[in-house]
């Protein structure tokens, strides 16, 4: 009946203990393998950013920057 939020209960791709810092190289996960995994993900990411935008993120976008103009 006890969650721990903030500590890291293991490693996020496998699930595995994660050992500390200094000697864990990996960190914050359990093993540098992991690290790249999560890091090809990020990247990944990075390339599919382009996707067609939802109707409220159109919104959010003419909204921000136009109508209001000044000049200082
Ligand atoms: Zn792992």
């Amino acid at each position: 009946m006890s969650a721990r939020a903030s500590a890291a209960s293991g490693c996020e791709m496998c699930g595995r203990p994660v050992g500390p810092r200094p000697e864990n190289k990996g960190w914050p996960f359990c093993s540098p393998r992991c690290k790249q995994v999560d890091l090809g993900r990020w990247l990944n990411e990075e390339y599919r950013i382009s996707r067609p935008l939802d109707e409220t993120e159109q919104a959010e976008v003419l909204g921000d920057g136009r109508g209001e103009s000044s000049d200082g």
